[in-house]
C-alpha cells in the first residue's frame, strides 16, 4: 500500500517543535517537507534582505534538524502556485499541510490563490491555527479565553519515525547575498534559528529577564533584559505556548522561593506574560480586519496627513538627522541592530507622525524594512496607535526631550550612535542647540516641539468633532478593541471620555 503524499508548506513558522502541521502530516502519511521563497514578496515595500538573513538562519538550522530524522527541507524558488503545480505534474496529488498565516496584503491575497487552485484540483489543504489567533472570530468578547485555553494545551511533541520523501528536486538555499532580497542592509541581524530561540529563552528566564521591567524602556540596556524573542516569534522558530508555558513553570519554581529577589523576578515574567497575550491581541486585529495595513481604523482620519508629505523630513527622520538627539540615536540604532524597544518604537513613529505629520502609510513599511522582527498584524496596529488613527486608543504625543531625560539622562546611548554629540557636556545632551558652541556639525532641530504638537491637537480634535465619529469608533471598539477584564458579561461600549478626548503627554 502507498502511503498518501503529505506536503508541510514551512512558512512562519521554521520549526518541527510544537508544530500540528507537520505532526498531523507525519501520522496520516509520507512527509515533504517544503519552503517556498518567493522573490515577488522580497520586492514587497514592507520586506527587506534583514529579513531574510534570520529566515536563511532558521531555514539552514530547520534542514539541520530534519536531517536528524533522515529527512530534508526541500527550498524551491517562485510563485507558489507555480511550485505546487510543477509538484502535482511531477507526483500527482498530494495534500497541503501548513499553519494559518496572518500576513500582509500580499500574502493574503497568495493564500487565497492558493486555496482556490488546491479547490479546483481536488487537494486538501488542512489549516491549523497560529499562536493564539482565532479565524472567523465575529468579536472580541470571548476571544481570549479560546486563546488561553490554546496556550494551556499540551505541546505537540515530535513523534518519530518520520516517513520522508527526499528525492524531489529543490534548490541549496539561496546565499545571504542573493540578489533577489534586495537592498544590502546596513546593519548586523540577530540569529535565526531553533536552537538561537532556546538559548535567548533561557537566558531571559535565567537571568535577563529579572531587570526586565526596570529597562524595558532605556534605549541603551533594553537590548539585554528584553526578552529579543520577537524575531524568533515573528518567524516561529518557537512556538508561543512553549514560551508561555516554559515562562509559567519558571514562575512556579519562584513562588516556591518565597524570598524576595523571587518575587521581584516573578512579577517581571508575569508582564512578559502579558505582552505575549498583546502578541497575539494585535495580529488577531489584523486577522478580523486585513485592511488595517492601508486604511486608517478610523475612516474621519483618512486624508488628514496624506497630501502634506514632506520628503525632506521624511529624510531627515529616516537617516537620524532631525536635530533632536534621542530620535536620531534610536534610528541610527535601530538602522545598525535591526531592533529597539517598544517605548522607542513608539517614539520614533510618534515622532513621524505627529512633529513631521508624515502619513504613517510612508513611514511604517520603511520601519517593517529596519525590524527583524517585522510582524504585521502587531506592526500596522502600533503604527495606527502611534499615530493616533485609530479611534479607540489616546492620543499619546511623545516629547523627545522629555523621554531623553527620563531614559537616557546621562546621553550615553546618544553618544554611542550620535558620535557628532560625543562632545557635548551633560547637561546639553538632550538638547545640544542650547549649548553655545558653534562648531558642531549636527543639525538644528527640524520643527518646533510646541508649535508642531499645537498643529497636532488642533487637526486632531477637528477629525474628532465630525459627525458619526464616537458611533464609528463604538464600531471599531467591538470589533477590535481589547476586552481588558474578561468578566462573564464584558463590557460592551467604549470607554468614551477616557480614550477618545485625552492628549497624553509622554
Ligand atoms: C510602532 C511600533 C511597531 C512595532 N512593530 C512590531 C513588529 O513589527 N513586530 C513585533 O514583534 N513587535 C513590534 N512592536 C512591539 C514591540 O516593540 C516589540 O514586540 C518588542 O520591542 C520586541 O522585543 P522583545 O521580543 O524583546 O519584547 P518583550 O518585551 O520581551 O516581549 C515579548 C514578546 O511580546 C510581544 N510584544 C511585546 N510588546 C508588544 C506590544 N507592545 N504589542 C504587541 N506585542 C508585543 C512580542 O512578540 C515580544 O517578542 C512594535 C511597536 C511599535 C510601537
Amino acid at each position: 500500500m502507498t502511503l498518501p503524499i503529505n506536503v508541510v508548506w514551512f512558512k512562519r513558522d521554521l520549526r518541527i517543535e510544537d508544530h500540528a502541521p507537520f505532526y498531523q502530516a507525519a501520522q496520516s502519511g509520507t512527509v515533504l517537507p517544503m519552503y517556498i521563497i518567493e522573490p515577488e514578496l522580497f520586492q514587497q515595500p514592507d520586506s527587506s534582505r534583514r529579513h531574510w538573513h534570520f529566515i536563511h538562519d532558521s531555514l539552514t538550522a530547520l534542514n539541520e534538524c530534519l536531517s536528524c530524522y533522515a529527512g530534508r527541507l526541500i527550498v524551491r524558488v517562485g510563485n507558489a502556485l507555480s511550485v505546487f503545480e510543477d509538484l502535482r505534474q511531477k507526483i500527482g496529488t498530494f495534500s497541503l499541510w501548513s499553519h494559518e498565516e496572518t500576513g500582509n496584503a500580499w500574502t493574503f491575497k497568495r493564500d487565497t490563490d492558493v486555496a482556490h487552485w488546491c479547490h479546483f484540483h481536488s487537494i486538501i489543504w488542512h489549516e491549523y491555527p497560529s499562536h493564539g489567533v482565532v479565524r472567523r472570530l465575529k468579536n472580541r468578547d470571548n476571544w481570549s479565553t479560546l486563546r488561553n485555553a490554546r496556550m494551556n494545551d499540551t505541546i505537540i511533541s515530535i513523534h518519530p519515525p518520520f516517513y520522508f520523501i527526499n528525492d524531489i528536486e529543490g534548490v541549496p538555499i539561496p546565499s545571504k547575498d542573493d540578489s533577489m532580497f534586495g537592498d544590502n542592509i546596513l546593519g548586523t541581524t540577530q540569529k535565526g534559528g531553533r536552537t538561537q530561540a532556546v538559548q535567548t529563552l533561557n537566558s531571559f528566564l535565567k537571568e535577563r529577564g529579572k531587570k526586565y521591567m526596570l529597562t524595558i524602556s532605556k534605549p541603551g540596556v533594553s537590548a539585554r533584559h528584553c526578552s529579543r524573542l520577537s524575531a524568533h516569534i515573528a518567524y516561529g522558530t518557537m512556538s508561543v505556548r512553549e514560551i508561555e508555558q516554559m515562562t509559567k513553570n519558571k514562575i512556579k519554581t519562584l513562588e516556591q522561593m518565597n524570598d524576595q529577589e523571587s518575587q521581584f523576578f516573578k512579577n517581571n515574567l508575569l508582564a512578559f506574560l502579558s505582552r505575549l497575550s498583546w502578541r497575539c491581541h494585535f495580529v488577531q486585529k489584523l486577522e478580523q480586519q486585513p485592511n488595517i495595513e492601508t486604511h486608517c481604523m478610523h475612516r474621519a482620519f483618512e486624508g488628514m496627513r496624506e497630501s502634506q508629505y514632506r520628503h525632506d523630513y521624511f529624510q531627515a527622520w529616516s537617516t537620524g538627522n532631525t536635530g533632536y538627539p534621542l530620535i536620531d540615536a534610536c534610528m541610527r540604532s535601530l538602522i545598525q541592530n535591526g531592533w529597539i524597544t517598544f517605548r522607542m518604537r513608539a517614539m520614533l513613529m510618534s515622532f513621524a507622525s505627529y512633529h513631521l505629520w508624515l502619513d504613517w502609510r510612508q513611514t511604517a513599511p520603511y520601519l517593517a524594512r529596519l525590524f527583524t522582527d517585522y510582524e504585521p498584524g502587531i506592526h500596522y496596529s502600533q503604527c495606527q496607535m502611534q499615530s493616533g488613527v485609530t479611534g479607540i486608543n489616546a492620543i499619546r504625543i511623545y516629547n523627545p526631550i522629555k523621554q531623553s531625560l527620563e531614559h537616557d539622562p546621562e546621553g550615553l546611548f546618544i553618544k554611542r550612535y550620535v558620535p557628532e554629540l560625543k562632545d557635548v557636556p551633560h547637561p546639553w545632551i538632550h538638547e545640544p542647540w542650547c549649548w553655545n558652541q558653534s562648531t558642531l556639525s549636527y543639525p538644528t532641530p527640524i520643527v518646533d516641539h510646541k508649535m508642531a504638537i499645537e498643529y497636532v491637537r488642533s487637526q486632531i480634535s477637528l477629525r474628532r468633532q465630525q459627525a458619526g465619529f464616537k458611533e464609528q469608533a463604538q464600531r471599531t471598539y467591538n470589533t477590535l478593541g481589547s476586552r481588558r477584564q474578561q468578566t462573564k458579561e464584558p463590557k460592551k461600549t467604549l470607554p468614551h471620555k477616557k480614550q477618545l478626548t485625552l492628549f497624553v503627554p509622554y
